[in-house]
């Protein structure tokens, strides 16, 4: 079979082959419960709490920041509606219209239950910067969730910045960082923000498995009751092979970061390089400071669509704008956030390269492009 060549590494990305070798003794062999007192249980529990001190080393968190969760979505909502239900005063949120929905719907549902949710508008590269944030802020603000790294457009937020304006005006900070956890640096010490999500399979690990970063001291509402697992904090049989899995995904990719983002790059490079020597005629959208392999492109009075099922027809995945939203044939919330034209919305592709991805790869994108919109 030919091979499909995938290219949405921003939607999911595929299995790391050792956490995927990691994960099997805790399906078939040591399949005790974590949280039963008898020997059986021993193993698992250490192996939760191995992955935990990796995952916290890999973020530089301590290991009792690190709560598990079933994914991006989860940790999102949890933060958002956790730090809402623990305010009996009713206190704003602040975000940004560039959010995944988790973020946003989790914002919605919190808005119905009379907790004021304020939306900032990012600036036409999509960023918020630390101005925008500084027109809406008071001290009513509760907290202030802003994403780490954008889906659509890989732009990365100044969230440094823009976390010391909350605590200056004693807000606290959460950033979904679902994108950017496992490709770019992060040290939640040096940024300072108080939540923090992740996701396992856009760093090469599982699907539904994730984790919230809480610092400690920061109190939150619980968000699922039962059980008393993760510190009482979020009940359910823990996912152990999931977590194991995440925690060897995260920590390769960790490990390999620089070589990794140097590959990327490098593709990324050719890419924008061959799209240009074609002569095709393009808008890039975003700005410098962004997530590597991340691609946003408007072709004028073309239909992203028609690009993404004929580029699919040749073996190649693409994406029109976020997975999340194939069936929202609408234009993008983020791509009306940056007040991007129309016509060119509609025309708008993104291709997220990964680690697995090489030089072959973006030359047949490019020929397939060549041919599509030329
Ligand atoms: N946040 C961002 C920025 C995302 O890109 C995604 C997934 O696309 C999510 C949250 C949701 O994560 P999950 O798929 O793990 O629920």
């Amino acid at each position: 079979m030919k091979e499909y060549v995938y290219a949405d590494n921003a939607a999911t990305t595929k299995l790391d082959k050792d956490a995927f070798e990691a994960m099997i003794p805790w399906l078939i062999d040591e399949y005790g419960n974590a949280s039963q007192p008898y020997a059986f249980s021993r193993k698992p529990r250490q192996a939760l709490e191995e992955a935990r001190a990796t995952i916290a080393a890999c973020v530089n968190a301590l290991p009792e920041e690190i709560y598990f969760t079933s994914g991006g979505t989860e940790s999102d909502n949890w933060a958002i509606k956790g730090s809402a239900f623990a305010d009996c005063d009713h206190q704003t949120t602040i975000t940004s219209l560039l959010e995944h929905h988790a973020v946003l719907h989790a914002c919605e549902a919190i808005e119905k239950m009379n907790y004021p949710v304020v939306y900032m508008r990012p600036t036409n590269s999509g960023y918020i910067l630390p101005d925008i944030l500084e027109n809406h802020i008071n001290k009513k603000t509760r907290l202030v969730s802003v994403m780490l790294a954008n889906n659509e457009l890989g732009t990365i937020q100044p969230i440094k910045e823009l976390c010391k304006i909350a605590h200056a005006h004693g807000a606290i900070f959460h950033t979904d960082a679902v994108q950017a956890v496992g490709h770019i640096k992060i040290d939640v010490r040096e940024l300072d923000v108080d939540m923090l999500s992740a996701s396992a399979h856009k760093f090469n690990g599982p699907k539904g498995v994730g984790f919230l970063y809480i610092k400690k001291g920061v109190t939150i509402h619980p968000y699922i009751d039962g059980g008393a697992q993760e510190n009482r904090m979020r009940a359910g049989t823990e996912n152990i092979a999931s977590i194991v899995g995440m925690a060897v995904a995260l920590k390769n990719n960790c490990d390999a970061l620089e070589a990794n983002i140097k590959h990327i790059m490098h593709l990324e490079r050719i890419l924008i390089r061959e799209l240009n020597e074609a002569g095709i005629n393009y808008v890039r959208n975003g700005g410098a400071s962004k997530l590597p392999g991340f691609v946003s492109l408007s072709f004028p009075r073309k239909d992203g669509e028609v690009i993404l099922h004929r580029m699919d027809l040749m073996g190649i995945g693409i994406s029109t704008g976020s997975a999340c939203n194939s069936v929202n044939k609408e234009v993008s919330h983020v791509l009306k956030a940056i007040r991007l034209d129309e016509s060119l919305a509609k025309g708008t592709i993104r291709i997220s390269l990964g680690k697995y991805n090489t030089e072959e790869h973006v030359y047949k994108i490019v020929d397939a492009l060549k041919r599509i919109v030329k």
